[in-house]
């Protein structure tokens, strides 16, 4: 079986086994856990931010933010197609009480300062004021796009000239870095928070960082463990996010392995590919007359795994646990399926 379902389904390598077992560990709540502290401090570095909290997931982290950065009642400006909006249950209104004001971000998902600016409703007698932007890079929907540091620092400073914080959806932000070469903490520069997931194509079997300054992260700590996350000796899971941390650069692979993909689907009737800027292979089927379903079930029966991602759209995402090898066995694969 090829699973291309996500950049979430890889194991952990043995270096990250021999981590979790050899991990030094103590009470996280008490901060005491070495292992989770030296990663915090990784990972606020890699962001240039001056400090950073380790959180089971990624939609915690991103929840955490938004809780922190709002007053219940407010709005907050996301993308349409945004994660934050789109896959985390309504969070936002639960956890939050945020009325959610979505803008059209377009092909690459991000709003213009124009849209920020038109977006933002000033707290008067009658409207609840804007609380937060929420920003997302790579942006999954969309493709995994790689928005440029320009595009990001634009819309938050129309945002900071209105008196509003920005956060960035980052799952994905060491893949755009790699992709626009520039450093993550570039992308961030001008963000106030940042949500990157060491779950992801980075490998470790748990977790997420979310970054900011000292006393955002003081208050995150404290939401995080009202949602319930304060977890104990969770250096044993920080171990291999510590690897993790040491694996951005090899994201470059799973891009060219995107790209190969792309390029050998492309010439497959019936299917048209959005070209792939990171790890993620956006195919259309309706010219092939199958819906995402339909294509999918014929890829199963050949042993290659994607998700529906809308009607005729199916994701393919590369990670590391398919080589190149994989994705030319792979596209052969989805060729005889149709
Ligand atoms: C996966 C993802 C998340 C959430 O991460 P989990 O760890 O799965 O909760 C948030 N934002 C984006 C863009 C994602 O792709």
């Amino acid at each position: 079986m090829i699973d291309l379902r996500s950049d979430t389904v890889t194991k952990p390598s043995e270096e990250m086994r021999a981590a979790a077992a050899e991990a030094e560990v103590g009470d996280d709540v008490y901060g005491e856990d070495p292992t989770v502290n030296e990663l915090e401090s990784a990972a606020a570095e890699i962001v240039g931010m001056e400090a950073a909290l380790y959180v089971p997931t990624g939609t915690m982290g991103n929840q955490i933010a938004a809780r922190v950065h709002t007053d219940r009642g407010e709005e907050i400006l996301v993308e349409r197609e945004s994660h934050i909006y789109k896959w985390e249950l309504g969070g936002l209104a639960q956890h939050s009480a945020l009325q959610v004001r979505t803008l059209d971000g377009g092909d690459r998902g991000i709003p213009t300062p124009e849209q920020v600016r038109d977006g933002y409703v000033e707290a008067d007698a009658h409207r609840p004021g804007t609380g937060l932007l929420s920003l997302e890079n790579t942006h999954n929907s969309k493709g995994g796009v790689a928005i440029a540091p320009e595009k990001i620092d634009a819309a938050a400073e129309a945002a900071h000239d209105l008196g509003i914080p920005v956060h960035l959806d980052g799952a994905r932000v060491g893949n755009a870095a790699v992709a626009l070469d520039v450093s993550p903490a570039r992308i961030v520069e001008n963000v106030d928070s940042v949500m990157f997931c060491l779950s992801k194509g980075l490998g470790a079997p748990v977790g997420s960082m979310l970054a900011g300054d000292e006393e955002f992260i003081a208050h995150a700590r404290r939401v995080r463990k009202l949602l319930g996350g304060g977890m104990r000796q969770v250096g044993i899971v920080g171990g291999p996010g510590l690897l993790a941390l040491e694996n951005v650069s090899r994201l470059a692979d799973d891009h060219e392995n995107a790209r190969l993909l792309a390029e050998r689907l492309a010439d497959v009737d019936g299917l048209s590919v959005q070209p792939p800027e990171t790890n993620i292979v956006l195919v259309n089927t309706e010219h092939a007359g199958l819906t995402a379903e339909e294509f999918l079930e014929l890829c199963a029966d050949e042993d290659v795994i994607g998700s529906a991602f809308g009607t005729h759209v199916v994701r393919f995402c590369t990670h590391w646990n398919v080589d190149r090898e994989d994705i030319k066995t792979a596209a052969e694969r989805i060729r005889n399926a149709l």
